[in-house]
This record gives structure tokens, C-alpha cells and sequence, in this order.
């Protein structure tokens, strides 16, 4: 069986821009695993995307067109209603045997891992990989610092050895670019050519969801 890690790197991807793959990419470099970007269904308290679950799809398959180190899970999609990880977790678990999985969080969705459903199961499914960015420390609450002071592990060598259980930071390069700005400027008509990976922004009829429709 392989020990090569499968990580997973959630998000609405509403659309998926550069930051997400820069970050997604690095990941699969530090810790020498596959990747799996995984849209999200989006809970009933979230703005609902304006891009619906095919859309989004088919933007994430011409955004990882042409490489192998990232690929698309969609298996939230085909859910009825948002997802919750650990119930996902568990499913990969019962797919890949002992191989390693690593769960990828922002340091900023890692602090709030306390207010997710069952977050204390999480570990038994898979390792934590926090994306971090240097000299950024976002403050982790009392209940996860003790939950991951026996976890915590500083080689990504350790997290091949076990399925699950570890904690580890991962340092990648920040990009200031969010999705909320990319549909900002196609609305107004604008153009992020570069912010957008050349698959998405090669064929125009993918980010029709994000133009404001035209006068009548
Ligand atoms: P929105 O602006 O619509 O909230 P977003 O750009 O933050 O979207 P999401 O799909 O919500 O994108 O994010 C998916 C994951 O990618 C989240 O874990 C988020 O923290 C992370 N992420 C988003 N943008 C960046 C970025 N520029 N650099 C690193 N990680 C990012």
C-alpha cells in the first residue's frame, strides 16, 4: 500500500483563483502527496455561490487540466445539503486503508476547528496540515492547543508513518487574492486575467456566471 499521503484542500471554489492553487501546490510539494480540491456544498448561514455545483466543477477541471499533482474530488456535490468533514473523512478512511490523509486548513479555519460538528473525531480519520503563512500566528483556543499539544509534530517525514492523528504547519506563500474580489471585477467588466489560472480564463463561457447579464 502506498504511504504516499492523500491530502484534501476544501472550499466553495466560487471561482478557484491562484491563491488556491498556490497554496494547494505547495502542500503536494511539502508533503510529497496528492491533492484533492474538494468543492463544497455551502451551508444554509453562507451567501449562497453564484456559480452552481456544475459550474464550479467545470471551472476546478479546466483549472487542473495539463498537471497530475492536483486533482478533483466532488463527492460533497453530489450530497444533498453541506457536508459535514468528518463524515467525509470517515469515508476516505474506509476508501484508502491505512494510507496517511491530511486534512489542509488556513491557520485562520484551524483556530476555529472548536466550533466545528464532532472537530475532536477529526483526528481519528486524518493528520492536520495548517497552512500557514510566515509571521502570521492566528490565536488558537485553549481547548485545540491542548487537543494538539501531544500532536504536534515539526517533520512531515512523521505523518507518512501513521494514518492520521498528527498535526503539522506548513509554510506557503501568501497570496492576497480572494474570490470575493475576482466576481467584484468581473462584474464591473473588468478582466483578472492573472489572477485566474489560463484554463478558466482561456474559455470565457466558464466565468459567464460572474458578468453581470447584459442590458435588454
Ligand atoms: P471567498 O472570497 O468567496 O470567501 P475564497 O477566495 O476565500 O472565497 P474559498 O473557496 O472560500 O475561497 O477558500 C477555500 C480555501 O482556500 C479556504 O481554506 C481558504 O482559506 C483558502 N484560500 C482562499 N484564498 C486564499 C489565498 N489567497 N491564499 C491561501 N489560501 C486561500
Amino acid at each position: 500500500m502506498s504511504t504516499r499521503p492523500l491530502a484534501i484542500f476544501g472550499g466553495t471554489f466560487d471561482p478557484i483563483h491562484i491563491g488556491h492553487l498556490t497554496v494547494a501546490w505547495e502542500a503536494a510539494e511539502l508533503l510529497d502527496a496528492e491533492v484533492r480540491l474538494m468543492p463544497a456544498n455551502v451551508p444554509p448561514h453562507r451567501p449562497v455561490p453564484l456559480a452552481s455545483a456544475a459550474e464550479r466543477v467545470a471551472m476546478l477541471r479546466a483549472a487542473l487540466a495539463g498537471q497530475s499533482r492536483l486533482a478533483l474530488d466532488a463527492r460533497e456535490l453530489g450530497r444533498e445539503g453541506p457536508s459535514y468533514t468528518v463524515d467525509t473523512l470517515r469515508e476516505l478512511r474506509g476508501e484508502q486503508g491505512a494510507r496517511p490523509l491530511v486534512l489542509l486548513l488556513g491557520a485562520d479555519a484551524f483556530a476555529g476547528l472548536p466550533g466545528w460538528h464532532r472537530w475532536r473525531e477529526l483526528f481519528d480519520y486524518a493528520h492536520i496540515g495548517v497552512l500557514s503563512r510566515p509571521g502570521a500566528d492566528a490565536v488558537v483556543p485553549d481547548a485545540l492547543a491542548e487537543e494538539v499539544a501531544a500532536r504536534h509534530v515539526d517533520d512531515v517525514a512523521a505523518l507518512r508513518s501513521v494514518p492520521g492523528g498528527k498535526v503539522t504547519e506548513l509554510m506557503v506563500t501568501p497570496l492576497e487574492v480572494s474570490a470575493t474580489r475576482i466576481r467584484e471585477l468581473l462584474a464591473a467588466g473588468r478582466d483578472p486575467r492573472y489572477l485566474l489560472p489560463p484554463g478558466l480564463f482561456d474559455d470565457p463561457a466558464l466565468l459567464m456566471p460572474y458578468r453581470k447579464s447584459p442590458l435588454v
